[in-house]
């Protein structure tokens, strides 16, 4: 199986990534937990260049295809192998990602995205993409750290962000949307849930 765990930034993935992986864990589940853009060795690198502050000229079909290309590394270097082993794959952010912050907060288009991974990647859509839905507010609470270039790029942009995960998620029955305002084990028994339901499926 392969589960996407996404939303915007501050919305509780790194903590909910990790709450799944134990839970699999308990379950007697074998997981394997990556994050995306990132991972591999070249997949870090293009993280860097991505994330870096110092990069306020990149453009954002520039974004598009350095997200691609780590995703695109990431899945020959570690999600296939560890799908061909038997592992649940557990993965921080994916294509829905590059949808909803590129494709549709950046105006790039989210069918153009999408086409572009249709030719970039050996497997686009996981089994289940888990959406962890947030407020601006709630979000902004939750980062009480330096924010990185994509963070600083304002609350217009953010909110259009959470928008686009909504738009990527309506109407699709590979995409659960949770209410992650909630507090942390509320939100991690929806999100089991919606593991559970693909197990049983
Ligand atoms: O969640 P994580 O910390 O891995 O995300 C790294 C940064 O990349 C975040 O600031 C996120 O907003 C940004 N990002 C983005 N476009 C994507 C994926 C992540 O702007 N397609």
């Amino acid at each position: 199986r392969f589960v996407v765990l996404d939303g915007p930034d501050g919305c509780g993935k790194s903590t909910q990534m990790r709450l799944l992986a134990q839970w699999l864990g308990e379950q007697g589940v074998s997981t394997a937990s990556f994050r995306d853009p990132g991972t591999t060795a070249i997949g870090e690198k293009i993280r860097e260049i991505l994330l870096s502050p110092a990069h306020d000229a990149m453009t954002t079909p520039t974004e598009v295809l350095l997200y691609m290309a780590a995703r695109a590394q990431l899945w020959a270097e570690e999600i296939a192998p560890a799908l061909q082993r038997g592992r649940c794959v557990l993965l921080d952010r994916w294509l829905s990602s590059t949808c909803a912050y590129q494709g549709h907060a950046g105006q790039f288009g989210i069918e153009k995205v999408i086409a572009i991974a249709n030719d970039a990647l050996d497997r686009v859509w996981p089994d289940l993409t888990i959406v962890l839905d947030v407020d601006l507010a709630t979000a902004a609470g939750r980062l009480n750290r330096a924010l990185d270039r994509m963070e600083q790029k304002g609350d217009s942009y953010h909110r259009k962000v959470r928008e686009g995960f909504l738009k990527l998620a309506e109407g699709r029955p590979d995409f659960v949307v949770v209410d992650s305002s909630l507090d942390v084990d509320a939100v991690h028994e929806q999100v089991v849930a919606a593991v559970g339901r693909l197990g049983s499926s």
